[in-house]
């Protein structure tokens, strides 16, 4: 029998944090699993514990009948993990199953890191593409977190941006150093590190200069500015 299941970790309606559509009201769709392991002395994931646990959720049950009221009427759909390219097959059936049933598609966004190759099938249905990859300071090995055929697919897709957490200006230019070839410098957007407000405070003015100075575009965190290290809100 075929398998009509997503597996989530977690869903909850809020704004965009970060990004290209930092602000919008959006729903936020977790799935479960990641394919690498941030995890060094300045940077450990902030969602691990959330994206380790996942409920096979068939599709009738992923959301209810306010949340597609919601997503009707203009809320964000984004699709998040850990890297939800690893459901992208069960993505793609998902959306269009989704398409079938309500008589309308989403304002969808995808937050990945970069690692994947996105497919025709997942990629029709989506409009915005947000992408992290991960540089050195992610205590993930070069050969794990840098893939240029999917950033340069990434980087292919009209509303797609690439935003890096840097601490310092030796970030920024590791950054550029690893992934500049494939990204278009308009997409490239910097946020500060860290998963408290407080050290966020403490780097910000220093990246916000580095982006004025060589002209890149910076991005804060709306929700640990908000809601300091609490998730799901
Ligand atoms: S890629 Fe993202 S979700 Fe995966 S471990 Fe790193 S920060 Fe966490």
């Amino acid at each position: 029998m075929r398998d009509n299941t997503l597996i989530v970790s977690e869903k909850f309606y809020s704004l965009q944090g970060e990004g290209q559509t930092m602000g919008y009201p959006a729903i936020f769709l977790r799935l479960a699993g990641c394919n690498i392991l941030c995890k060094s002395e300045h940077w450990i994931c902030d969602t691990i514990e959330v994206w380790r646990k996942g409920k096979a959720t068939d599709f009738q049950k992923v959301f209810t009948r306010n949340e597609i009221n919601k997503l009707r009427e203009g809320v964000h759909l984004v699709i998040t993990g850990g890297e939800p390219l690893l459901h992208q097959k069960k993505l793609s059936e998902y959306l269009s199953w989704f398409v079938t049933r309500y008589k309308f598609l989403p304002t969808i966004e995808i937050e990945t890191n970069g690692t994947i190759i996105p497919e025709v099938s997942l990629s029709k249905f989506v409009e915005y593409w947000n992408c992290s990859p991960k540089l050195a300071n992610s205590g993930v090995p070069e050969k794990n977190r840098i893939n240029t055929l999917a950033i340069s697919k990434i980087n292919s897709f009209e509303k797609s941006i690439f935003k890096f957490v840097v601490k310092d200006p030796s970030d920024m230019r590791h950054a550029i150093h690893d992934y500049g070839a494939e990204i278009s410098s308009t997409k490239i957007m910097f946020m500060p590190a860290g998963e408290t407000k407080e050290k966020l405070d403490l780097i910000r003015k220093n990246i916000i200069e580095k982006c004025i100075l060589f002209g890149f575009r910076y991005c804060d965190r709306l929700h640990i500015l908000t809601w300091n290290q609490k998730t799901g809100v």
